[in-house]
């Protein structure tokens, strides 16, 4: 387990709701920043702030040069082969819709995903579907929350031109066998992106070693702001593939006639980008690498069994996800409303997520409305499982 003074990093983590010290267990919807993010992004704006890549002053080639260092930051912390293929982006969802938005698909064409998509892994590629009358293909999901390897091994064909999948489901902690998945993909002639949104938090990710051609997962969700997040591309691609967004900072040159484009990564960051915000997410990624991905991912999987335990003591309780979970534990109470607990334990300073958890097909699958989702991060504490499981009870008693 990870020292509990690792809270003290977190100014929030300090404060009281509703007159009770915060229980902060919804850390998929968003993490807390630690005061070395805080205080990379006050700094920015204090030091260094200009626009980046044009000026020739001393803020201007200073600010670049964090820039560009926050950067090579990230590109190291993936294994990437290059600082080109990371591309700024405002989020996880930006990311893919980037994505959809280069491919060419033609009628026939099919784009296979998974049950266990948050929308924002769907519905970019529905709208790439019905421009280019492409097909969605699902591969479903078993009844422990797990992905059907024999319905994937039948869904991909010749026709399947994009796979897009999360690593790890942000709404019932499945971690996905996408290594393997990604190498059947591949002897097929498939494109892959895997959201690692949920994966990067918890797991050591290396874009070499996965072998995918895109990954993407936003800042805040990694105790960096809301507003920046990236895409990881392979450089051929980045360089073969369109533009989408056109504008400043993409450009090489510009006519009326005609335009040539920047290369990657910059191709793919037309205007001002959100300085600050990368240099915070840099800030976030050495606070991590600082800790040790391997500790984080040890000490929340004890948390997130220790929650599993508890929680499977509790009468009319319906665990969802397989035993092997990171990041979050999903659960029903049977009678019991998923929003009139996650309000009741509120009043008792635990923060949870209640709802779909932007996964609509994933609760219709199990047929639910929602469910109550406890999220983990680095700095939760047996402590605040203990919180968690004692306010549910609580909840109960007075619900039923
Ligand atoms: C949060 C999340 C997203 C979307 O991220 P945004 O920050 O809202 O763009 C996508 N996929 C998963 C698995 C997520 O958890």
């Amino acid at each position: 387990m990870l020292p509990a003074s690792v809270k003290s990093d977190f100014p929030i983590l300090s404060r009281t709701v509703n007159g009770k010290p915060l229980v902060y267990l919804d850390n998929a919807a968003t993490t807390q920043k630690p005061t070395a993010v805080l205080d990379a992004s006050r700094h920015y704006y204090e030091h260094l702030n200009s626009n980046i890549h044009r000026g020739t002053h001393y803020l201007a080639r200073a600010a670049t040069e964090a820039h560009e260092q926050a950067r090579l930051t990230i590109a190291n912390h993936l294994n990437a082969a290059t600082p080109d293929e990371v591309i700024f982006t405002s989020g996880c969802t930006d990311s893919i819709n980037l994505v959809s938005n280069i491919l060419h698909l033609e009628p026939g064409d099919e784009i296979l995903i998974s049950t266990l998509e948050h929308h924002s892994n769907i519905v970019p590629w529905q709208m790439l579907a019905q421009r280019s009358g492409a097909k969605i293909v699902v591969i479903p999901c078993l009844e422990e929350g797990t992905l059907d390897p024999v319905a994937f091994h039948n869904l991909l064909s010749a026709k399947t031109r994009i796979m897009a999948l999360t690593w790890v489901s942000n709404a019932f902690g499945t971690i996905v066998p996408v290594e393997d998945m990604i190498a059947r993909a591949k002897q097929n002639g498939t494109l892959v992106l895997i959201d690692a949104a949920q994966a990067l938090p918890h797991m050591a990710v290396d874009v070499r070693k996965l072998g995918a051609d895109f990954i993407t997962f936003s800042g805040h969700k990694i105790y960096a702001p809301t507003g920046i997040g990236i895409l990881w591309g392979r450089l051929d691609l980045l360089q073969q593939l369109p533009p989408w967004r056109g504008g400043g900072e993409m450009i090489k040159e510009v006519t009326f006639q005609v335009t040539t484009y920047n290369d990657p990564p910059f191709k793919y960051e037309a205007g001002t980008p959100n300085i600050e915000g990368a240099i915070a997410l840099a800030a976030a990624i050495e606070y991590v690498d600082g800790i040790g991905i391997g500790e984080i991912h040890s000490h929340e999987s004890s948390l997130i069994q220790a929650a599993a335990d508890a929680l499977k003591g509790i009468s009319g309780i319906r665990l969802f996800g397989p035993a092997h979970r990171i990041g979050a534990i999903s659960f029903a109470i049977d009678g019991i409303h998923h929003y009139d607990l996650g309000t009741l334990i509120d009043q008792m300073g635990v923060a949870v997520r209640t709802g779909h958890h932007c996964c609509q097909p994933l609760m219709a699958r199990f047929g639910i409305t929602g469910t109550t989702r406890a999220s983990f991060a680095l700095y939760n504490t047996l402590e605040d499982v203990e919180a968690l499981v004692s306010a549910i009870k609580k909840a109960k008693l007075l619900l039923s």
